[in-house]
């Protein structure tokens, strides 16, 4: 089996990615597994080298190893690209020319069983004579899937059975950029990603890789859904919540990985853990906690 953490580097890892990390990275080695990691940098204007090395580090410090020198996907447009070109001769995609506004308005307006948010599909009802004719005319747009609103079911490993209507999501963004749902998809197939344990707010978007993978002919992971973070309000752990990164802590790193490791249910509150690898002993990845877990602010430097 292969197993992988995946982050985007727009910032420092917080403790809700750590953790999510850690728990991956036990998945994987508690299984004998190899692990990757991959850097998710396809947003030019978000992505910085100084953050990748940073969280690289941050890993590291934990512990957490991988086997191979991490790849970044700013650097495998080419692999998006034939997949797009694949999904285009196979007739899955449209042109979408709404604007962020259009696309705000339809989707707050009810439609079909879909869930909130979800895009309704205005761009799919344009005749293929004026689409033609607008991208020739060098009209800004994305792409976007023709998904029909298809149900897609998988068993979470840790959340059970899920299901959900896919909507007509964007696979190539109007700047030209491969969308973070392609990417994903081409890459764990591309690096025979068996198990995906990833943070739970990613759950909703694994129909739309299932679809697109089955679509490619590509194999489908196994998913485990981790719980997020929440700072004391209930919120999603941020910057504003205090302490939320291995820099801004004022304690010694085992203390985090101590914290992270109580939080995951492999040891007592404040039990002193040196090293990742001590986890391993045992561990269970069926066993991992449940649902989003709150951690209290804790001391700030
Ligand atoms: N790059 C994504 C993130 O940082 C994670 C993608 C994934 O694990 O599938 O949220």
């Amino acid at each position: 089996m292969v197993g992988r953490f995946a982050p985007s580097p727009t910032g420092p890892l917080h403790l809700g990615s750590l953790r999510t990390a850690l728990a991956a990275w036990l998945s994987a080695r508690a299984a004998g597994s190899r692990f990757l990691v991959r850097i998710e940098d396809l947003d030019p204007q978000r992505s910085r080298r100084e953050w990748e090395a940073d969280q690289l580090h941050d890993l590291a410090a934990l512990g957490i190893d991988w086997d191979e020198a991490p790849v970044r996907q700013s650097e495998r447009f080419g692999l998006y690209q034939a997949a797009l070109v694949e999904l285009e001769r196979t007739g899955r995609l449209y042109p979408c020319f709404c604007t962020r506004a259009e696309i705000r308005a339809a989707a707050s307006a009810p439609h079909g069983d879909l869930p909130e948010g979800a895009y309704p599909g205005t761009c799919r009802a344009i005749t293929p004579a004026e689409r033609d004719a607008r991208v020739a005319a060098g009209e800004r747009h994305a792409l976007r899937v023709d998904a029909g609103a298809v149900g897609i079911s998988y068993e979470d490993a840790l959340l059970g059975p899920q299901s959900s209507l896919v909507d007509d999501f964007v696979v190539r963004r109007a700047d030209g950029v491969p969308a973070y749902q392609l990417a994903v998809v081409i890459d764990d197939a591309d690096q025979q990603i068996e198990q995906v344990v990833r943070g739970a707010d990613l759950a909703d978007s694994t129909g739309r890789q299932i679809l697109l993978a089955r679509w490619l002919g590509l194999p489908v992971a196994a998913y485990a859904h981790v719980g997020l973070v929440l700072g004391a309000d209930g919120a999603r752990l941020a910057k504003r919540h205090g302490a939320a990164t291995i820099a801004d802590r004022d304690e010694p790193v085992e203390a985090t990985l101590a914290l992270l490791a109580h939080s995951l249910g492999l040891a007592r509150e404040r039990e002193s853990v040196g090293s990742a690898a001590e986890l391993l002993d045992g561990f269970d990845p069926a066993a991992l906690p449940r649902g989003d877990i709150m951690l209290g602010a804790p001391s700030q430097r």
